[in-house]
């Protein structure tokens, strides 16, 4: 039976989980991380592709069954709990980080990794389509917010596959895609926590011109910057965010 509190909806469609799998496109020697394996629907498939397998599940149960299964290490933990960088080192190379990821707590998840996105080759995970939308926004767009830009400065991000309710079981009241997720390479000069405070602040009311919001964000830190005020924060690109981040960072320095 699927524990709602650990969000347990398992992929039952044996198409779709070739679909996913050949996006992944898992080889030997490559050091996969597979976060919340449930029953095994991806784990088993990507086992067979790459021979060893590092999973990630919080169900004792679940875990304890995985355990059986020879090429596996299974950590019995919450991934937010886990240590992604002494992965990494243990492995000795980037890890390929993917996942059917609990739908409660896949923003949560999405930042665990971003602070260590340069220890990772890729990331492949199955969330609700209305996130991967949001992730891959483009300026301009309804769905382009605070998650388009955060996750925008670290990683190319596309939706690879739009995967409907039937194919899991319990299915999920919402439609769901596969998101990949490509570190770019390493952004010099931009304080996180400070792109994190200036986009919340643009963001915070999204219909009005950034006048009021940025502007005034911007007058309190003391800045000389050339700035558009008069546009909304949906109209301004990530460059032009992280670029006001660099200065806000050496002004506060
Ligand atoms: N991968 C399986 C599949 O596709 O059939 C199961 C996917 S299910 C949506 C999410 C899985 O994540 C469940 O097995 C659940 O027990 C596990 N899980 C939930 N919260 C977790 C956490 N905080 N840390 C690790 N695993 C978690």
């Amino acid at each position: 039976v699927a524990r709602k509190r650990f969000g347990q909806h398992f992929l039952t469609d044996d198409a779709v989980i070739d679909d996913i799998v050949r996006c992944i496109n898992p080889l030997p020697g490559q050091a996969l991380v597979e976060i919340g394996p449930g029953l095994g629907a991806m784990t088993f498939p990507l086992l067979q592709r790459c021979q060893a397998l590092t999973v990630i599940e919080l169900d004792r149960d679940l875990a304890a069954r995985l355990r059986k299964q020879a090429g596996l290490n299974v950590i019995e933990a919450d991934v937010l709990n886990v240590d992604f960088a002494a992965l990494a080192d243990a492995a000795g190379q980037p890890l390929r980080v993917v996942g059917n990821l609990p739908y409660n707590i896949s923003t949560p998840i999405l930042f665990h990794l971003l602070g260590v996105f340069g220890r990772v080759q890729d990331q492949h995970f199955m969330l609700q389509k209305e996130v991967v939308d949001r992730m891959a926004a483009a300026p301009g767009n309804k769905d382009y917010g605070r998650l388009s830009v955060m996750l925008q400065w670290r990683y190319r991000i596309e939706n690879v596959l739009d995967v409907p309710p039937e194919a899991f079981d319990p299915p999920p009241r919402v439609d769901s895609a596969i998101v990949r997720m490509e570190p770019l390479p390493a952004d010099d000069g931009v304080d996180g926590a400070r792109l994190g405070e200036l986009v919340a602040v643009a963001f915070s009311q999204r219909r009005k011109i950034l006048r009021g919001t940025l502007g005034r964000w911007i007058a309190q830190q003391g800045l000389e910057v050339d700035f558009d005020l008069q546009r909304r924060a949906e109209e301004v690109p990530v460059a032009e965010y992280l670029a006001l981040a660099r200065t806000a960072k050496t002004a506060q320095a």
